[in-house]
């Protein structure tokens, strides 16, 4: 968290916030204001939903503890990614149809961000395509049965498996032995995005404030919510805090496992040397669970991330430019010549059986959280059916709502020690595979 001489929260100093390309400011809240929905946190669901609200004509409110995209959404890897993968224990605890219409919001998520990206005339540097690589034969094999059943359940963009000898044409390094080609996502300038959806709102009508805390929340017909010195009430709250919910709510808190994720960028290759690299310029993701992503920047560097730990507390700038500088160089030994520009990490939530969880806590209280590293694309899903459970248009958030989540006991327990256990367990699971 990085404080100016005023002690307000600024952006981590990201690549992102380096080429951020408008300076949005909003004033911190200061009055006590009545609004009919107040959306708490500016990431992606948080603005999104206020978008579809707006466009409904409902009057909204949207506070930030800091800046807007300060959360994951202005500083993740940029990797907009179709799909959730869910197991078959939940296609048979929820049925063949719910798990297909939650199977089918995570296909058609990328395609809203496309759509706001084409309405608002956002410039983020979107780039089409995405390649997942297979480390080992468990990953390969893992490959070949999505590619079945996604085109199975018909999802509506190509994908095409790839061998060993072809990947290079797409990533041109020795360590995969197969991948699957994704025309359906691609990648893009996360903060960039996210700030454009804050300008669309506010013309929208949408207020924002950052800078603004919610502290404590007074549940009832009319919710109150404490920031401060002043107070909000409002018909309707959208709990949008993620990763960063914290105290505000316990039972989402312990809904959810907040862990590291840091990315690097190199100084700028020449377009050339890029291209030689990633003939392609797609995005890219491995397979393991303590997985490397990574994609060029619209400038050509090299933005080379890893999930690091399940701490909680994000590791110094130097400590992420050497640790993930090493992962970088396992994949591409032959950028050790490049400098390190940027270093930054941020909290991704992570749920126990990998699926955003939606729901409601009350009949005017609603969440979204949890997307377990992979949120680009499915908040834009979940901004719709929040906002649409608001408008009763649509009664998804109702189904969603019934999809069970284990609660870990004791929030702040599990993001130390129990969490470092995870990680370890994880590494050893990637290993293992790696080695049949
Ligand atoms: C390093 C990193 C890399 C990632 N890479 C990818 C990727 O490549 N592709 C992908 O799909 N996903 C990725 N993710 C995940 C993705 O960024 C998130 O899933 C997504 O941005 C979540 O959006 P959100 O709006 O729900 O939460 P956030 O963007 O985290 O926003 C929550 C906001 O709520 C605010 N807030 C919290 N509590 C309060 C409060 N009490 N009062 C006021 N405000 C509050 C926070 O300040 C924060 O700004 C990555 C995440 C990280 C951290």
């Amino acid at each position: 968290m990085r404080k100016s001489n005023q002690n307000k929260i600024n952006h981590t100093s990201s690549y992102y916030a380096a080429t951020a390309n408008q300076k949005l400011n909003f004033s911190a809240l200061q009055e006590s204001i009545r609004t009919q929905v107040c959306i708490i946190g500016a990431g992606f669901t948080g603005i999104n939903t206020a978008i579809n609200l707006a466009k409904k004509g409902y009057e909204v409110v949207v506070i930030e503890s800091a800046r807007v995209g300060w959360g994951a959404s202005g500083r993740n890897g940029g990797q907009l990614i179709s799909g959730f993968t869910f197991s078959d224990k939940f296609e048979k605890e929820m049925g063949a149809e719910v798990a297909q219409s939650v199977w089918d919001l995570g296909a058609k998520a990328t395609d809203l961000v496309r759509k706001r990206i084409e309405e608002f005339n956002i410039q983020c540097d979107l780039k089409e395509g995405f390649i997942e690589v297979a480390l080992n034969r468990i990953q390969k094999n893992e490959l070949i049965e999505r590619k079945k059943d996604w085109d199975i359940r018909g999802y509506g963009h190509s994908l095409t498996f790839v061998e060993k000898e072809d990947v290079t044409k797409y990533v041109n390094s020795p360590n995969y032995i197969a991948g699957l080609i994704d025309s359906g996502s691609g990648h893009l300038h996360p903060l960039n995005l996210v700030l454009g959806e804050a300008k669309a709102a506010k013309d929208l009508g949408v207020k924002i404030y950052e800078q603004t805390k919610a502290e404590k929340i007074e549940y009832g017909k009319t919710a109150k919510i404490h920031t401060g010195n002043y107070q909000i009430e409002a018909d309707y709250i959208v709990l949008a805090g993620n990763a960063y919910i914290d105290k505000l709510n316990k039972k989402l808190r312990r809904m959810i496992m907040p862990a590291n994720s840091c990315i690097i960028a190199t100084e700028p290759l020449d377009e050339e040397r890029a291209r030689k690299i990633m003939p392609e310029d797609m995005a890219v993701c491995d397979l393991n669970t303590i997985l490397d992503y990574y994609r060029f920047s619209s400038d050509h560097r090299m933005l080379f991330g890893g999930r690091f730990n399940y701490s909680g507390t994000i590791p110094s700038d130097d400590r992420i430019k050497v640790e993930i500088r090493k992962r970088m160089l396992k994949v591409f030994p032959n950028l050790d010549d490049m400098k390190i520009d940027y270093a930054w990490g941020g909290n991704v939530a992570v749920t126990i059986n990998r699926i955003p969880q939606l729901g409601k806590l009350t009949e005017n209280v609603f969440y979204s959280q949890g997307y377990s590293g992979h949120g680009v694309a499915p908040t834009h899903m979940a901004a719709e059916i929040i906002a649409s459970g608001i408008t009763k248009d649509w009664d998804m958030i109702e189904t969603l709502g019934k999809v069970k989540h284990i609660q870990l006991p004791g929030g702040k327990w599990f993001s130390g020690p129990a969490m470092a256990l995870g990680m370890l367990y994880y590494q050893f699971q990637d290993y293992f595979a790696s080695k049949r």
